[in-house]
């Protein structure tokens, strides 16, 4: 190995995730968002905020889980008090948080409410805050085609078999899942684990010649990977011998690596930069619409 490389891998360690607590405080351009602005963000949309609320507040849950215990059912009561939408969607779902449910559902196109799934408890007002900043972290516009996605927040206990991860980005739900280990990380790390996630959902809505980028044949080409047969005869991905990873779990598959690779551009652009620029101007053309984090 060069000498230039191992003396900047013993600078730069690798670690088993990208983002750290301490690199995501020290990121730069970190989106923020407070309640009264997204409390103007709602008022500026006022005509338009009906399909969200009608999406939020869809009544199928109490219809289906009738026969599972402990499981709250809306309250509608208090709606007919209200003169507008905003304060529908705080009677029902919570002074802060219906609006925060809201921003996310009209601006982002994400279903954050626990009344449409049976599986699905109410997230907490930091746990949401979490989900709108790792949101906006991302350009805002691969979230405009997004239909109805989902980010649950599953119910207390509740697990999927074989599974001890804290979040899951099922494709196939259209939905990211978070369980009870998510809620007990710190604030950074439930929004880092998060970007993971969207990364993964990102990847399948950008296409290079009809292919997710993520397994297209430019990202599988900066490290090397190919497929290859493993000693139990399975096909496994294999990266070039010579790539550098912006962590160990970027090495499980070209899909790990795309986003733990992205959110590295995000939250620590120029670690990415001096490990592999090659995947830095990749992520900045397609992703980043060719610019930098901070501008
Ligand atoms: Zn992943």
């Amino acid at each position: 190995m060069p000498s230039a490389i191992s003396n900047l891998i013993k600078s730069q360690p690798i670690h088993f995730h990208a983002i750290e607590d301490h690199h995501l405080q020290d990121a730069p351009c970190l989106s923020e968002i407070n309640f009264d602005e997204i409390i103007h963000y709602l008022q500026e949309n006022s005509e338009t905020l009906k399909d969200s609320i009608n999406d939020l507040m869809n009544e199928s849950r109490s219809r289906v889980t009738a026969n599972i215990k402990q499981v709250e059912r809306p309250d509608f009561s208090q709606v007919h008090e209200c003169k507008n939408e905003i304060c529908a969607v705080q009677k029902v779902l919570g002074e802060k948080k219906g609006p925060m449910l809201l921003y996310l559902h009209h601006r982002y196109n994400i279903n954050s409410s626990h009344l449409t799934n049976v599986f699905a408890d109410p997230l907490g007002e930091q746990e949401l805050s979490q989900i709108i900043h790792a949101v906006k972290d991302f350009p805002e516009k691969y979230f405009q085609n997004l239909q109805d996605y989902k980010i649950i927040r599953f119910r207390q206990g509740r697990v999927r078999s074989g599974l001890s991860a804290h979040t899951r980005a099922s494709e196939s739900k259209g939905s990211i899942e978070l369980f009870d280990p998510w809620t007990e990380l710190s604030e950074f790390s439930m929004r880092t684990s998060l970007s993971h996630e969207l990364a993964h959902l990102l990847a399948r809505h950008i296409l290079i010649e009809d292919q997710a980028i993520d397994t297209s044949n430019q990202w599988l080409n900066l490290s090397g990977w190919k497929k290859i047969k493993d000693e139990f005869d399975e096909l496994v991905w294999k990266p070039s011998a010579k790539t550098q990873f912006v962590s160990k779990y970027a090495k499980e598959n070209p899909q790990e690596d795309f986003a733990e690779s992205l959110i590295a551009f995000r939250y620590r652009p120029s670690f990415l930069k001096k490990i592999h620029p090659e995947k830095y101007y990749f992520l900045k053309e397609y992703i980043f619409n060719n610019q930098e984090v901070c501008l």
